[in-house]
């Protein structure tokens, strides 16, 4: 596995880190679950991507997470990089949803007791709460910090004008910002786009992270699936399409998608990869993405993937032809 420090901070992440969103609710097989971990631990994935309603229910991934540390991890708590988030839905009642102070201290204290923990290592504002003034959610992230239950702290889907403004004002407290979690992979540049998300900087997310030092761990880069060859020949039962309509329906998967993914397959083949690991070199070209958080529903999807953090990085010629493949 190789590392790379977050921004211009002196916490290394793993080029792929392991995200608990799916796959380890409470109706997920246990044992799996296990599997999963143990894997992505040997094989250096230091870093667990966790939020306080990743489940189902909500709570239930840091609960069993939680269980899973208490009975395989605890001598390993220094070597291991666990984040948890507040931002969205949690819970009933004017409290539990937001970008409030009483919120986020709230949702992290209950994240920490669900997961048998004193601290996380990475505490996020899940999303901008634009009734909340920015001053008092990253006053609360400050807080959590100054209180040592988070070391480092980070924002989510914030737009590059917000993410300015949050840099700003963390700086002025005290509190360096970290890292930022947004979505990214070759059918959703946002971040490479000024203006995304209306944001009224005329720099794109990435160059005021850049600017600012501050590192990205981007979500989703396979497309929660699609990016892979999972859907090449129709919908199977067990994948996150086939038996979860949550977030990721067959709807997602039009005929030009894909065909785009299809026209990845040569030049995987080419480099010798997966259509997935091919995913995941592409969002980590040149560097300037720190860490690519996966999914995986078994521990041989994971090595699959993280396979790709020791590849190769894209050649010139190879980014082209992705391009092409992805206008085509
Ligand atoms: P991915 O885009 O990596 O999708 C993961 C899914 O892709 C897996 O569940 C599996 O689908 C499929 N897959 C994975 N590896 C392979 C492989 N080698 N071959 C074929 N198929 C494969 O990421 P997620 O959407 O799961 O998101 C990752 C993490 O990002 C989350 O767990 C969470 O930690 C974070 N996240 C953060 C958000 C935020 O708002 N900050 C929002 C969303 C995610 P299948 O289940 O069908 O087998």
């Amino acid at each position: 596995m190789a590392y790379s420090p977050s921004g211009r901070s002196g916490l290394r992440l793993p080029r792929v880190s392991l995200g608990l969103w799916h796959n380890f609710g409470d109706a997920n097989d246990r044992v799996t679950q296990r599997d999963i971990l143990r894997t992505a631990f040997d094989h250096g994935v230091t870093h667990f991507d966790l939020a306080n309603n990743y489940g189902p229910p909500y709570g239930a991934a840091e609960e069993n997470f939680g269980q899973h540390l208490a009975r395989d991890w605890r001598p390993f708590r220094d070597e291991l990089v666990i984040s948890s988030k507040a931002g969205y839905d949690m819970w009933p009642g004017p409290y539990g949803d937001g970008g409030s102070r009483k919120y986020l201290v709230a949702s992290l204290d209950q994240s920490l007791r669900r997961m048998g923990l004193d601290y996380v290592d990475i505490f996020y504002s899940h999303r901008r709460d634009p009734d909340t003034p920015l001053e008092e959610t990253m006053g609360a992230l400050d807080a959590i910090v100054r209180a040592g239950k988070a070391l480092y702290v980070g924002i989510s889907s914030y737009n590059a004008a917000d993410t300015a403004r949050a840099a700003a004002i963390l700086r002025e407290l005290g509190t360096p910002l970290t890292i930022h979690q947004p979505r990214y992979s070759m059918l959703d540049r946002w971040i490479e786009q000024p203006g995304a998300h209306d944001s009224d900087d005329e720099r794109s997310l990435q160059e005021v992270l850049d600017a600012e030092g501050v590192g990205s761990i981007v979500f989703s880069p396979l497309e929660q699936g699609l990016l892979t060859n999972r859907y090449l020949d129709g919908v199977p039962e067990d994948s996150r399409a086939g038996h979860d309509g949550r977030y990721f329906r067959s709807e997602h998967l039009t005929p030009e998608r894909l065909a785009k993914v299809r026209a990845l397959g040569p030049i995987a083949e080419g480099r010798g990869q997966t259509i997935a690991q091919l995913a995941i070199s592409w969002v980590l070209r040149g560097g300037r993405v720190t860490s690519a958080i996966v999914g995986a529903s078994s521990s041989k999807q994971l090595l699959g993937t993280v396979a790709a953090a020791s590849a190769p990085d894209l050649s010139a010629d190879e980014i082209a032809a992705v391009e092409a493949a992805l206008s085509a």
